[in-house]
């Protein structure tokens, strides 16, 4: 059976409402909506009076997670004072791993459980709302995306960007001690620096707390093909235990993500906004859309080298949702 994706031409907060009152039937209870705040400097983040009447309405809360790159998007401090100079102002804002995580046994093909901003269970219902814009590593972001790396904990991220360990620079450790007592694996040394891999649980407190960037990501340490498939697996098992709905906005549409600083500037007309129960589908129909108003066969795979499609047919295949939709305007 094909999925229903509902589309708009109305890129205004009407539009949201509108698009929104197609798939609010399972939308109840305390209510989340996830989205992105943009990073700094980032200029393409969508503009956050489109949902201001959504949220109050729905007397919503804006969830996000603290990211593994270094940024005011990594403290909760400081990814909460961002958040409200870029406009995010008028509700309240929940960072879902400010408390820590949590740990949820899953039968994934590339894991056996995933970590979660603890706050995410204090929510019966999420609306993900994604800006759907390029990616260098996954060729799009859309909601597949907003919802794997977007409600991951630290320790999840870590988990979907390679394996687990962080990099570590001996040469740039002061030996001030502040990573000892955060690493819950007691996994650190730093007589020189060194990290314990048989203890390392990969949960990414000490690259947070090292005032001297002594840890680090290991960014690229997993082939662009398993990571797409890594991101499919973590968005499956949130949406195991989460109930969730999806808005994909089309506008602002760089070959970049809003977690780029600089991001290249939009390179085509905005097209509208789509929504969906299906979060493949929704991904399926906002990829097509922008191949078709960019006259191109693979618009992602031009502009970055990758296409993304796999994301798409993997997360069919393992029953994400459908990449088989009817598109409803609205
Ligand atoms: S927090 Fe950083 S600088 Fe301090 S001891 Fe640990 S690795 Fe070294
Ligand atoms: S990732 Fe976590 S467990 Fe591993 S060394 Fe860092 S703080 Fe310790």
């Amino acid at each position: 059976m094909r999925s229903k994706v509902y589309f708009t031409k109305d890129i205004s907060q009407e539009g949201v409402l509108k698009i929104f009152s197609k798939i609010d039937d399972n939308i109840s209870g305390k209510v989340g909506i996830k989205l992105h705040f943009g990073e700094e400097g980032n200029k393409n983040f969508l503009d956050p009076s489109l949902i201001k009447k959504l949220i109050h309405k729905l007397q919503a809360s804006l969830l996000e997670t603290n990211v593994l790159y270094i940024s005011k998007r990594r403290y909760t401090e400081s990814h909460l004072k961002l958040a409200k100079e870029h406009g995010f102002d008028f509700a309240p804002i929940d960072i879902l791993d400010s408390a820590g995580d949590i740990i949820i046994p899953a039968k994934l093909n590339h894991f056996q459980e995933i970590k979660v901003g603890k706050n995410l269970l204090n929510y019966n219902s999420v609306i993900v709302y994604s800006h759907f814009k390029g990616h260098i590593m996954t060729g799009f972001g859309g909601a597949i995306k907003n919802v794997s790396m977007g409600l991951a904990s630290l320790a999840g991220k870590m988990a979907l960007h390679a394996s687990a360990i962080p990099k570590y620079n001996p040469s740039s450790c002061t030996k001030c001690t502040k990573c000892i007592p955060e690493c819950p694996g007691n996994a650190i040394s730093i007589n020189p620096l060194f990290i314990n891999a048989d203890k390392c649980i990969g949960c990414g407190k000490c690259i947070v707390v090292c005032p001297t960037g002594s840890f680090q990501v290991p960014w690229g340490s997993t082939k662009l093909d398993i990571f797409m498939k890594r991101l499919v697996d973590y968005a499956k098992g949130i949406s195991d235990i989460q109930k969730m709905v999806y808005i994909n906005v089309l506008a602002n549409i760089s070959k970049d993500c809003d977690c780029d600083s600089s991001a290249h500037p939009p390179f085509m007309e905005n097209i509208g906004i789509l929504a969906s129960t299906d979060i493949v589908a929704i991904d399926k129909a906002s990829w097509d859309l922008v191949n078709k108003f960019n006259q191109s066969e693979d618009t992602f795979l031009e502009l970055n080298s990758v296409s993304g499609i796999e994301q798409l047919i993997y997360a069919n295949e393992i029953g994400l949702g459908n990449i088989e939709y009817d598109l409803i305007n609205k």
